[in-house]
């Protein structure tokens, strides 16, 4: 299988010699926002484009260079430090889940930041390149002194066990693989609902679809705000060039169709910095309106 090499496109923080996977970073206020990389994804461009107007997509597939039969989207996960709390926004893939994934722990040790220094772990939503990365290599916690911190629509969908029989054959494992991360978290879980401030500094932005109660969070400092949107907006070319077309990663599209849009418009209004977990070089950047669509900027090229 092609697996991209992410430390060819990482940026060096100035740590001599050691393989960094710290690919973006910026300031909120007093505290860091840092994307740290899991590795990446491999996946078939159908599972993404099937649903949408084939003869426009090819267009902007060839606009952006996109016209393999595979997509390799990088998967960051934000860390955000504000001296008090270690915080990271979603668990990794860990190391069932792809091959080309679960490389967390690489860049956790690259940054100097060890998996029981992370005091909370907060989900955007419980797929497995970001949840399952709760248990190590002995099913052990991964991070071993963290609280978690999930939706509670979110969390009742796949506590549900109804879910494993509805969810469709193509995601069956994802549901089976969620419920076991979450009972072993069980007892360490804390829920929230929309606008609910999570942790200081950090509120829950529904922004369902992708599941069905998928959370992003603006995450505040006074004047200096990022949304970190998870996989809301979940790619860097179609999700922003034609955010009403259905995306076949999306479990309930038309749903997902209207959270993406309300953020993308919130994000140029409000002039917000963007974090998002699939997005290219750190998924770290902003967004500009375009003549159809939107734009993402990324803050590395
Ligand atoms: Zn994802």
């Amino acid at each position: 299988m092609y697996r991209r090499d992410f430390i060819a496109g990482s940026i060096g923080l100035g740590l001599a010699g050691m393989p960094l996977r710290a690919i973006a970073q910026t300031n909120i206020g007093a505290a860091t926002l840092t994307t740290v990389s899991d590795g990446n994804l491999v996946l078939p461009a159908g599972f993404i484009f099937d649903p949408m107007p084939q003869d426009e997509l090819q267009k902007v597939r060839a606009a952006y260079g996109l016209e393999g039969d595979q997509l390799t989207p990088e998967c960051n996960l934000a860390l955000y430090q504000d001296g008090e709390n270690t915080v990271l926004f979603d668990a990794g893939s860990g190391p069932d889940f792809a091959a080309s994934a679960g490389k967390i722990s690489d860049s956790l040790d690259a940054l100097g930041v060890a998996p029981d220094e992370i005091t909370h772990v907060v989900f955007t939503h419980a797929h497995p390149d970001h949840i399952w990365g709760v248990l190590d290599d002995f099913d052990d916690p991964f991070y071993s002194e963290a609280t978690y911190y999930m939706g509670r629509d979110e969390w009742d969908y796949w506590w549900n066990p109804a879910t494993v029989d509805e969810i469709g054959a193509a995601r069956q494992a994802f549901a089976v693989g969620a419920k076991r991360r979450m009972e072993a978290i069980e007892d360490a879980v804390a829920l929230f609902d929309d606008g609910d401030e999570v942790l200081p500094g950090i509120s829950a932005v529904a922004s369902f679809g992708h599941t069905p109660g998928h959370m992003s969070f603006e995450v505040r400092q006074g004047n200096d705000a990022a949304l970190v949107v998870g996989d809301a907006i979940g790619n860097h070319h179609v999700a922003f060039e034609r955010p009403e077309w259905p995306s076949g990663s999306d479990q309930d599209a038309e749903t997902a169709i209207i959270s993406r849009k309300r953020l993308l418009d919130r994000l140029t209004a409000e002039k917000l910095k963007l974090v998002g977990f699939h997005l290219p070089n750190g998924g770290m950047g902003r967004v500009e309106k375009s003549d159809v669509g939107y734009r993402f900027i990324g803050d590395r090229a």
